[in-house]
């Protein structure tokens, strides 16, 4: 498979191709068609196989064909992630994957940092907020962010947020965005307990394997 065939938009695949991305990795051939038609995903992957990419393309090819910029306070996509350097480096996979053409604004909502500069961003709206869930359910809670345009979720190595506690803000999160949107779980295992959170949050989703 080439991206190209996987159904992405022309101007995506020239920074792909910047990026230094020549060809899908299974997990990205797998995924990125089903997204692209809007399915739910549940994914098996480890790091290194590629799994912000399949998950990450797809929404910056929406994205792009969105009108206008985001509203303020709000967030058209919610990423959550267990830990703040996975956080980071999400961030830049998505910058390398836009371009500088797309700008693209993102948001880094973390724990253990002042909230002020995360706020001030959230205040102006975002295309992607990349959050760890402990945070984020503060600054929902106090208003600083509304989930109502909200189109995508994605749970980042499910398995890890649930070994850290974040079951409760991740659930909690999870339903006060629209039941319309589209959701992708990603998990290194697909434990029992993991299986309950995807059949709570995912609709009829296609399973994919890195
Ligand atoms: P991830 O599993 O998402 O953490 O990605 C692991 C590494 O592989 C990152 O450094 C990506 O930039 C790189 N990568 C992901 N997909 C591709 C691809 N299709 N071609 C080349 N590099 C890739």
């Amino acid at each position: 498979a080439t991206f190209e065939s996987l159904g992405l938009p022309g101007p995506l695949l020239a920074s792909l191709a910047k990026a230094g991305f020549e060809t899908p990795t299974k997990i990205q051939a797998e995924a990125i068609p089903h997204q692209l038609a809007g399915k739910d995903i549940l994914g098996i992957a480890q790091t290194g196989s590629g799994k912000t990419a399949a998950f990450g393309l797809p929404i910056l090819a929406a994205l792009q064909a969105l009108p206008g910029r985001p509203r303020p306070m709000t967030a058209r996509a919610v990423i959550l992630v267990p830990t703040r350097e996975l956080a980071v480096q999400i961030d830049e996979a998505l910058r390398k994957m836009a371009g500088p053409s797309m700008r693209l604004t993102t948001v880094l909502v973390l724990g253990g940092v002042s909230r002020y500069n995360q706020v001030q961003k959230l205040a102006k709206g975002v295309d992607i907020c990349i959050a760890t869930p402990g945070r984020m359910k503060d600054l929902v809670d106090d208003d600083k962010i509304w989930l109502s345009e909200t189109r995508w979720l994605i749970l980042d190595e499910a398995d890890r947020m649930l070994d850290m506690g974040f079951i409760g803000p991740v659930k909690e999160i999870a339903s006060k965005i629209s039941w319309k949107r589209q959701t992708a779980l990603f998990s290194a295992t697909m434990a029992p307990e993991i299986s309950k959170l995807a059949e709570g949050l995912l609709r009829e989703p296609v399973r994919v394997e890195a």
